[in-house]
C-alpha cells in the first residue's frame, strides 16, 4: 500500500511542500511525486493530527485520510437520530403519525410528507430531531446486524391501558444490548383504563426506574389520539440528547447509513440514507455496500429536490447501480472510477467469504476461543413454554457462572423462538436455549443463514449439563 505524496497532503488539505518539510524533520527525503508507504503516511499525518485509514483492499493506492481527530475542524451539534419501539398496537405509527404532522402544522413548506424512511422534525422550542419511519425492532436489528449504529435513542412506546408486554421486554433488551438509551412514552393517556402508575412499576421491575421515582429513566405520558404530551416528548428526548453530545463535522466528505432502498422501475436504484458525517451533495460519487454510482437527484422527506444533506439529515438518493441493504454504509469518493473500484473490490470479497461460510457464535467454538482470552462472557438468550422454566433455568445458569466466564442470560421470555430472538443473537454472537420450545421452519433456516447456534431441550438438567461441559471445554462435538 502507497499513496503519492502530493495526493496524501491534498487529502489532508496541506500543501505538499509543507509536509516534504515534516518528512524531512523525521529523516525522510522525499519528493512530491514520489509515493510513500503506509507506516510513512500514518506518521506523517499523526504530525498534522490527521489518522490514515488502510483501505479496505489490498491492491489500492486510495488511503482514506480522515480528519478523526474530533477536535480538528469544525464540529456541529446533531440532532438525535429515533427509533420508536414497543409492543404491538401500543401506538408505534400513530406516534410517527402524529409527531409527522405536527411538523407540517408546524407552518413547513409542502404539504404531503413524503415516506423515505426518516425524516425531521423541528420542535416548538426549536431543536431539531431524525425519525426513522421504520418502528420496531426489526429494522433496528437489521440495521445492527450490518455495524451500523444508527439509533442514538430510542423511545419505548407503553400502552397505558395494556402495560409491560412480550415485545416490550424485547425492545428493551434490543436497546440494551445496543447501548441505546432509552424515553417511556406511555401512551393511550386518554382512554379510560390508563394506568400510567402500572406502566412505571412494570418498568421498574426491569430496572428502567423512572425520573419521578429517583431513577434516570425520563417517563412521558402522551396520548397518540389527542396529541397531548407529545411536544413534552419530543422536547425529553432532546434533553437526553443533551447527554449524548452528538456532533459531527459538516464539511468532511460525506458518510452515513442506508436506512431503506428499493428498485423503482422509472428512477432505479433508489435509497434513503442518513448522513452521519460531511455533507453529501449532489453529483457526489459514492460507495454505498456493495454498490457505487454518483448522485444523480437527492430528495428530502417532503419530496423536495435538494442540494446537499447535512448531519443527521434523511435523503432519498438516486444514481447507484444497485440496491443496498438498509444498514449499509455509505461513502463518499473523489471519483466515479475510486467509487467502482472499491465496490468491485467489495463485491469479490463478498464472494470469497460466502464461500469460506463465515461462522458466527457456536458454542464449540466460543469454548476454543476462551483460551485466547477472547471471550469472556457467554451470552445466552432464553425462551420457554412457562414463566417458571425461565426462572428456574436463570436461576441455575447463573449459579454456573465461574470466575473467568461470565454467563449472561441478554434476554429471556415465554413463546417459541421468533425472528427477533434470532436477530439479537445475531447481533450479540448469543446462543438460543429453547426450553419445551420449537422454532418454524422459517426461523430454523434464519438461524441457519446467521449462523446461529439454537439448542433445544426439554429437561433442566440437560441445559445445565451442556452448559457446564461447555465451560469445562469438555464438550461434546454432537449431540
Ligand atoms: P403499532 O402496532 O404499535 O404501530 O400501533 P398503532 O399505531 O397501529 O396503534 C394501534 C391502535 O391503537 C390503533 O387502532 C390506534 O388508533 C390506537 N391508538 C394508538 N395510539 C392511541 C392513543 O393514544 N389513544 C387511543 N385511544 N388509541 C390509540
Amino acid at each position: 500500500e502507497a499513496i503519492e505524496l502530493a495526493e496524501l497532503a491534498k487529502r489532508m488539505g496541506i500543501k505538499a511542500n509543507e509536509m516534504i518539510a515534516k518528512l524531512m524533520t523525521m529523516g525522510v527525503m522525499a519528493t512530491v511525486n514520489q509515493t510513500i508507504d503506509f507506516e510513512t503516511a500514518t506518521l506523517v499525518a499523526a504530525e498534522f493530527d490527521f489518522e490514515v485509514e488502510k483501505a479496505s483492499f489490498e491492491e489500492d493506492v486510495l488511503l482514506q485520510v480522515e480528519t478523526d481527530n474530533q477536535d480538528k475542524g469544525r464540529m456541529i451539534k446533531t440532532p438525535p437520530v429515533v427509533t420508536i419501539m414497543g409492543h404491538v398496537d401500543h401506538g408505534k405509527t400513530s406516534l410517527l403519525d402524529v409527531i409527522r404532522k405536527s411538523k407540517i402544522t408546524s407552518g413547513e413548506a409542502g404539504g404531503i410528507t413524503q415516506h423515505i424512511g426518516a425524516y425531521n422534525v423541528d420542535t416548538p422550542k426549536g431543536g431539531r430531531i431524525t425519525f426513522l419511519d421504520t418502528p420496531g425492532h426489526a429494522a433496528f436489528t437489521a440495521m445492527r446486524s450490518r455495524g451500523a449504529k444508527v439509533t442514538d435513542i430510542v423511545i419505548l412506546v407503553v400502552a397505558a391501558d395494556d402495560g409491560v408486554m412480550p415485545q416490550t421486554i424485547e425492545a428493551i433488551n434490543h436497546s440494551k444490548a445496543a447501548g441505546v438509551p432509552v424515553v417511556v412514552a406511555v401512551n393511550k393517556m386518554d382512554k379510560p383504563g390508563a394506568d400510567p402508575d402500572r406502566i412505571l412499576r412494570e418498568l421498574a421491575e426491569l430496572d428502567l426506574l423512572a425520573e419521578e421515582w429517583g431513577g434516570d429513566v425520563i417517563f412521558v405520558r402522551v396520548s397518540a389520539k389527542t396529541g397531548e404530551g407529545i411536544d413534552d416528548l419530543l422536547e425529553m428526548v432532546l434533553l437526553q440528547s443533551e447527554v449524548l453530545e452528538l456532533k459531527a463535522n459538516p464539511d468532511r466528505n460525506a458518510s452515513g447509513y442506508v436506512v431503506e432502498s428499493r428498485l423503482d422501475t422509472g428512477r432505479g436504484a433508489v435509497a434513503t440514507v442518513l448522513v452521519k458525517q460531511g455533507t453529501l451533495r449532489d453529483g457526489d460519487a459514492i460507495v454505498c455496500g456493495l454498490h457505487s454510482g454518483k448522485i444523480r437527484a437527492m430528495i428530502d422527506d417532503l419530496g423536495n429536490r435538494i442540494e446537499e444533506a447535512g448531519p443527521s439529515t434523511p435523503a432519498e438518493i438516486v444514481g447507484l447501480t444497485g440496491v443496498p441493504d438498509a444498514g449499509d454504509e455509505f461513502v463518499a469518493v473523489a471519483t466515479d472510477k475510486d467509487a467502482k473500484q472499491i465496490a468491485n473490490h467489495r463485491m469479490q470479497k463478498q464472494r470469497a467469504k460466502e464461500l469460506a461460510k463465515k461462522s458466527r457464535a457456536n458454542l464449540e467454538k466460543m469454548f476454543e476461543n476462551l483460551g485466547s482470552e477472547e471471550i469472556k462472557e457467554l451470552k445466552l438468550i432464553v425462551k420457554a413454554d412457562v414463566q417458571g422454566s425461565i426462572e428456574a433455568l436463570n436461576d441455575s445458569l447463573k449459579d454456573l457462572a465461574k470466575e473467568e466466564v461470565d454467563i449472561k442470560i441478554i434476554h429471556s421470555g415465554v413463546g417459541t423462538i421468533n425472528e427477533s430472538d434470532v436477530g439479537l443473537a445475531s447481533v450479540s454472537d448469543a446462543i438460543i436455549i429453547g426450553f419445551n420450545v420449537r422454532p418454524t421452519p422459517q426461523i430454523r433456516k434464519m438461524a441457519k443463514d446467521e449462523n446461529v447456534d439454537m439448542r433445544f431441550y426439554d429437561i433442566i438438567y440437560d441445559v445445565i449439563n451442556d452448559i457446564k461441559a461447555a465451560l469445562d471445554g469438555m464438550m461434546p462435538s454432537t449431540f
